[in-house]
C-alpha cells in the first residue's frame, strides 16, 4: 500500500515538474506572463487534474465532471500546461501562449477546451463556483466543485459576500484552495494588506479548514482525499506556497508576478527544472 502511494506522490511530482517546464515555454512564446503564481499553484494543480478531479479530457463538457475554476486568472499559463498534458488541448497550443487570436491568453479563456469560466479580473471566482455547487445540489448532481484564488485575490471584497453565502447553504461539494505565497502584485502582503490570519477567517466565515505545504505532494494528496473536510461545511485549504516555486531567481519576489520571459530566461529556467 505504502508502495501504491509513493509511486502516486513520484508520478504527481513529476507531472508537476512538468507542469512548470511547460509553463515557462508558454511565457516564452507570450514573450511575458505571471511565472510567479502559476509556479505556486502548479504542484497543486498538478494533484487535481492527474489524481483527484473526475473529468474527462475528450470529453469536456461532460455533465457530471467535477468542475475547477482559476480564479487567480493570471495565472493561466500553468492551468493551460495542465490541460495540455492532461489532453484537453493540443500541446501545440502551449507555443501560442497569448498569440494572435490564440484562446490560450494570459487568462482563462472558455474557448479553450477544459476552462470551466473566464476569469482573471479578481474576486469573481468564489461566487461563481459557489453558484455551480449549488447549482449541482438543486439539479440533483454529485460533482464537486473547486476553485483557487490567490491570497493578494482575497483583498476583493467579494470574496467574502461568497464565502458567508456558500457557509450559509451548507455547500459540502464545494472546496476553495487558497495559493497563499504571501506576495501580491506589488508586494509582500504584509506590507500592503495583511490578509493574515487567513485560516481562523475562513473558521470565523463558517468553513472547515486546513492547513497544507502546497508543494508538499503528499500533504495536498491527503487534503484532497480528506474532502469535504466536514459534512455539510465548505472546505478551505490554506495553501502555504512559495511564489515562482522552482526557479531559484523567481522565487519568493513580487518582481517575478509578472515579467518577460526571453530565450536567455528559459534556458535558466529550464535547466533548474530538469527531469530527474
Ligand atoms: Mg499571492
Amino acid at each position: 500500500m505504502q508502495q501504491t502511494r509513493d509511486a502516486l506522490i513520484l508520478r504527481l511530482e513529476n507531472a508537476a515538474r512538468q507542469v512548470r517546464r511547460d509553463l515557462w515555454r508558454a511565457l516564452r512564446a507570450g514573450g511575458s506572463g505571471h511565472a510567479g503564481g502559476s509556479s505556486s499553484a502548479a504542484d497543486i494543480l498538478a494533484a487535481l487534474y492527474f489524481h483527484r478531479l473526475r473529468v474527462r479530457p475528450t470529453e469536456p463538457a461532460w455533465p457530471d465532471r467535477d468542475r475547477f475554476v482559476l480564479s487567480k486568472g493570471h495565472a493561466n499559463a500553468a492551468l493551460g500546461a495542465v490541460l495540455a498534458q492532461a489532453g484537453f488541448i493540443d500541446d501545440a497550443m502551449l507555443d501560442r501562449f497569448y498569440g494572435f487570436e490564440s484562446p490560450f491568453a494570459m487568462h482563462p479563456d472558455m474557448k479553450l477546451p477544459g476552462v470551466e469560466m473566464n476569469t482573471g479580473a479578481l474576486g469573481h471566482g468564489l461566487a461563481i463556483a459557489m453558484g455551480m455547487a449549488l447549482g449541482a445540489r438543486i439539479r440533483g448532481q454529485d460533482f464537486h466543485t473547486f476553485v483557487m484564488v490567490g491570497d493578494g485575490e482575497l483583498h476583493e471584497g467579494s470574496n467574502w459576500e461568497a464565502a458567508m453565502a456558500a457557509s450559509h447553504q451548507r455547500l459540502g461539494n464545494l472546496t476553495l484552495i487558497v495559493d497563499s505565497n504571501r506576495i501580491a502584485q506589488s508586494g509582500p502582503l504584509p506590507e500592503l494588506v495583511n490578509v493574515e490570519p487567513l485560516a481562523d477567517k475562513w473558521r470565523a466565515f463558517g468553513w472547515a479548514v486546513r492547513e497544507i505545504d502546497g508543494h508538499d505532494m503528499g500533504a495536498i494528496v491527503d487534503a484532497l482525499a480528506a474532502l469535504p473536510l466536514e459534512a455539510d461545511r465548505p472546505s478551505a485549504i490554506i495553501a502555504h506556497t512559495v511564489k515562482g516555486k522552482g526557479v531559484s531567481f523567481a522565487e519568493d519576489t513580487y518582481l517575478w508576478h509578472s515579467n518577460n520571459v526571453d530565450d536567455a530566461i528559459l534556458a535558466r529556467a529550464l535547466a533548474e527544472l530538469e527531469a530527474p
